[in-house]
């Protein structure tokens, strides 16, 4: 039938070239004839068939590729038919399926139970289903961390791997699929993230544990510190209140009985009495500020003030005291233009305090020099100068707490109670300004109480 079939084409090209058949014709006949002669009904003949389409194509000048599918289909075939040939003592002692060594390669041969006839396949096409198309639709269904292993007999048609751990095995038919864990680190990766965040979240919970223990440690600390300075302050006040108290009550009791016959002793006494009752008065001012600065009750008012004015008073007021101790207060003063908006009583308040401390800290016959001055355009100064004792750096921000006071009390030699500088900067606070120092040990201190030049909002003046 398939001579027939090249005749009838024979024929047909023959006539062809007379009829000018299409060559799409010839190709499809040249396919048909292939099917037939390899599919359908192979025989001896097959490749003198395959052979002569070929060369009859080629002289029509037909491409003959529809061919080469066919060819390697014989081929393939009688590969196929040559193994079983070789291996027919084996087959006729053992049943199918099973692998069969062929001239190149194994080959795997079945019985196809409709047909009751064999089938054979070469390990190369079952390696390349197994890894081509096979992983495609699996892929899909398994996860990442996982593969599938296929086995044929006992021959692996996919790449194994030792390394992989076996996690269990299907069978189907004489098919095995073996699933393996292909990627253990991606499986345990979010175990290992969960752990990771409870350890992160135990390392917190631990570092806020000691971070709280530190925070109470430090409060408690301060709290201590707080309580020391507080019975320092009541022993400094009562001191500050006893010693002139005594004193001026020696002095009036003197007087009152006339023990003091010099005019110059009496009039000395008064001065002193004077003296002591403004420092008193200064003293109490400071610690009723202090109170109500403490309470939350310290009301300001502002109004526009000759800031010279008020620094060449106090300058008047402190110059008696400085001469007790044979100190000159120089003042150097500009005009602020224009008229700074400030509570002048509180500003005089924090001028009287850093004088005060001026010449508490400063050594006889020094000078002290006050200054007003602008800064730039938006600020400007109250500056007091000393040639005391100085403050070293570590003290500088200290000084300025509430009850600070720098060394030991016992060896306290100055009087005062450690809150005069807490209420200066408490004051410059208000006004929206700052207190800064500059100093050296032993070579003197500089304070200056910077204040805007820009009004207060309209809520904090006095109408
Ligand atoms: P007090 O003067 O009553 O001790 P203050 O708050 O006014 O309290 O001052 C705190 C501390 O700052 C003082 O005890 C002193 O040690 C230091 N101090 C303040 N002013 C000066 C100064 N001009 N020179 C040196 N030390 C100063």
């Amino acid at each position: 039938m398939t001579l027939e079939a090249v005749a009838s084409m024979r024929a047909s090209a023959s006539s062809a070239s007379a009829q000018q058949i299409d060559a799409s014709v010839l190709r499809k006949l040249a396919d048909h004839l292939g099917y037939v002669a390899v599919a359908t009904h192979p025989s001896v003949l097959t490749p003198q068939l395959l052979q002569e389409t070929e060369a009859l194509l080629q002289e029509r000048g037909v491409e003959v590729s529809v061919l080469r599918p066919w060819q390697k289909q014989w081929e393939s075939d009688e590969s196929a038919r040559r193994a079983v040939e070789h291996n027919q003592q084996l087959l006729t002692t053992k049943k199918p399926p099973l692998w069969i060594q062929g001239e190149v390669e194994m080959w795997w041969v079945e019985l196809d139970a409709e047909t009751n006839r064999l089938r054979v396949i070469p390990l190369s096409r079952l390696k390349r289903w197994a890894n081509q198309s096979l992983p495609e639709g699996i892929n899909t269904v398994l996860p990442s961390f996982a593969s599938v292993e296929v086995m044929l007999g006992d021959i692996p048609l996919t790449e194994s791997s030792d390394s992989h751990e076996r996690l269990g095995t299907i069978s189907h038919g004489s098919f095995q699929f073996v699933g393996a864990l292909a990627n253990p680190t991606m499986l345990y990766a979010r175990q290992r993230e969960q752990s990771l965040w409870l350890a992160a979240l135990l390392a917190c919970t631990f570092a806020a544990g000691l971070a709280g223990l530190w925070t109470m440690r430090r409060s408690l600390l301060k709290e201590r510190r707080l309580s020391e300075l507080k019975s320092n302050f009541v022993s400094s006040v009562s001191h500050e209140l006893r010693a002139p108290v005594a004193s001026m009550r020696l002095m009036a009791e003197n007087l009152e009985s006339r023990a003091v016959t010099d005019e110059h002793r009496r009039e000395e006494y008064h001065r002193l009495i004077a003296e002591e009752c403004r420092r008193l008065g200064a003293l109490i001012d400071n610690v009723l500020d202090f109170a109500r600065i403490e309470q939350d009750r310290k009301v300001y008012h502002f109004a526009e003030t000759d800031a010279a004015a008020l620094v060449r008073d106090t300058h008047v007021l402190m110059q008696n005291r400085a001469a007790q101790r044979q100190q000159e207060i120089c003042a150097e003063i500009q005009t602020i233009d224009p008229p700074p908006c400030i509570d002048a009583l509180a500003v005089r308040q924090a001028l009287i305090n850093l004088l005060d401390n001026a010449i508490k800290f400063s050594a006889e016959k020094t000078q002290i020099t006050v200054m007003l001055r602008p800064r730039d355009s938006r600020e400007w100064e109250i500056a007091v100068a000393d040639q005391g004792i100085g403050i070293p750096t570590s003290e500088q921000e200290k000084i300025f707490e509430r009850f600070y006071r720098i060394g030991s009390e016992l060896r306290r030699e100055t009087q005062g109670a450690g809150i005069g500088l807490s209420i200066v900067k408490h004051i410059a606070q208000a006004h929206g300004g700052r207190i800064e120092v500059k100093s050296e040990p032993g070579k003197g201190a500089v304070f200056s109480l910077i204040l805007p030049l820009v009004p207060m909002s309209d809520g904090n003046r006095d109408t």
